[in-house]
């Protein structure tokens, strides 16, 4: 079972800038309030739980915790996974679930999966381009998926002028030419525990050249585990080792990349 994972950093804060708070990953309410307990005893001072991912119903389940938790902020939107479910009705109960107590940040993740094609194509387009239609519209700042679309997200980026609002590739796992395409336009990347993994090389060259004011870190939870808890269902309480194999890479220490990506995760989600 998952343990209190020992603070890496004591007494510096951190943020997980991307996680699925979802009763569908930890079973129920008292699951995901028991994850959110782990954190803090972490050090994890604020996460962002992603409403996408698990359908339409995601958004719902993430603002009922970001509801519950102070710590907690919500996103929602719909995952290229699940594309074909778009409807702008129920794209607008979701933004309809912000409150001033409980406001939305950011639509997302939303964007193109060309990895998996669990959604065809088109629907994958279209449901992308309704969303930072919305997002354009709100003025609010978008959490990017993209896996493989060969620069077709960029495209279609650069084509809805969605740079204005707020552009964050989570979990970027492409090249450092790819990321500087995105920073040049004023977009930020987040990286996952990939940078933690034997064979992140190109993650963590991104990692030594990003831009300093670019980077978040995040889990991408329950995925992508950093080591050392391979194996485990990864959870925010783990957000730290993403810090620690920043901070070494870059020959700077974790508590200066910590601050610096929590810094950079409040600017952008404006809280
Ligand atoms: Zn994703
Ligand atoms: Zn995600």
């Amino acid at each position: 079972m998952n343990d209190i994972a020992p603070p890496v950093l004591p007494g510096t804060p951190l943020i997980d800038s991307h996680c699925h708070l979802d009763t569908r990953v930890w079973e129920d309410d008292a699951g995901v309030d028991a994850v959110v307990a782990r954190a803090h005893a972490a050090g994890v001072s604020h996460m962002i739980a992603i409403g996408s991912g698990y359908g339409f119903t995601s958004g719902h389940r993430a603002h009922a915790v970001a509801a519950r938790h102070a710590a907690v902020h919500a996103a929602v939107g719909l995952h290229p996974h699940d594309a074909a479910e778009f409807t702008d009705e129920r794209m607008a109960d979701l933004i309809a679930l912000g409150t001033p107590e409980t406001p939305i940040l950011a639509l997302g993740e939303m964007g193109l999966d060309y990895h998996y094609d669990y959604a065809p194509r088109d629907q994958q387009r279209l449901a992308f381009r309704a969303q930072l239609a919305l997002a354009r519209e709100l003025g609010l700042p978008v959490i990017i998926h993209d896996r493989e679309s060969g620069g077709e997200t960029l495209d279609v980026l650069d084509e809805m002028r969605a740079w204005d609002t707020g552009v964050l590739f989570h979990c970027y796992t492409g090249d450092v030419a790819y990321m500087q395409a995105i920073t040049a336009r004023g977009g930020l990347i987040s990286i996952p525990g990939i940078v933690t993994f034997k064979n992140g090389d190109t993650m963590r060259e991104v990692a030594a050249k990003a831009p300093i004011d670019r980077i978040l870190i995040e889990t991408d939870s329950p995925f992508l585990t950093p080591i050392p808890f391979r194996g485990r269902k990864n959870e925010p309480a783990y957000v730290g080792y993403v810090a620690a194999k920043i901070a070494e890479v870059r020959g700077t220490t974790p508590e200066a990349i910590a601050e610096v990506a929590a810094e950079n995760t409040r600017r952008y989600f404006r809280f």
